[in-house]
């Protein structure tokens, strides 16, 4: 159960994930923001207006996944680190997902992160394609790490520290 463990449920995700058809035209956002708490800097970071929350700032985040473009600036602007963009029109057989970070060191690119699943668990050893810092008053940055095409909806964040050069 998310209000115990902080892992959602397939039901949580299943909720929230754009349709496979919409993944294979390019890269989208995937808010897995599941509590109703009063926070709404994600749908004032979208200039294509795909984030809603109807009246309530207590009501979690809807995506038109129409509208996104997967830019990203919603991901750097969640104070709960909880939008991913995946691509997974990157490779043949890759996906490129985005994910928040705020740990240091930061890996570089070209190196290799453990990417680990929402329950903190190891998928592997994955290449960092860019880092994206964040700015001095948002800290906020963006790892875009390269995963197996069937990973692109399980790794969801990368273990700080001991990154390898290959
Ligand atoms: S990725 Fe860009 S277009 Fe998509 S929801 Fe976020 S800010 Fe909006
Ligand atoms: S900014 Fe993040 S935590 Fe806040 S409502 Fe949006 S997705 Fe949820």
């Amino acid at each position: 159960m998310l209000i115990s463990t902080g892992i959602p449920t397939e039901e949580d995700l299943q909720g929230v994930m754009p349709p496979a058809q919409r993944r294979k035209l390019g890269p989208v956002a995937m808010a897995e923001c599941f509590q109703k708490i009063p926070c709404n800097p994600c749908v004032a970071a979208c200039r294509q207006k795909a984030i809603t929350m109807g009246n309530d700032i207590n009501e979690c985040p809807k995506i038109d996944f129409d509208l996104c473009t997967g830019c990203g600036v919603c991901l750097t602007k969640c104070p709960g680190l909880a939008i991913f963009i995946i691509d997974e029109t990157y490779g043949a057989d890759t996906a490129l997902v985005k994910l928040p970070f705020e740990y240091l060191p930061l890996p570089q690119a070209g190196q290799y992160a453990m990417g680990l699943n929402r329950a903190g668990e190891e998928l592997g050893w994955f290449k960092v394609v860019q880092v994206i810092k964040g700015s001095a008053r948002n800290l906020t940055h963006t790892i875009c790490l390269e995963v197996p095409k069937e990973l692109s909806m399980e790794v969801r964040n990368i273990r700080e520290g001991g990154y390898r050069d290959e």
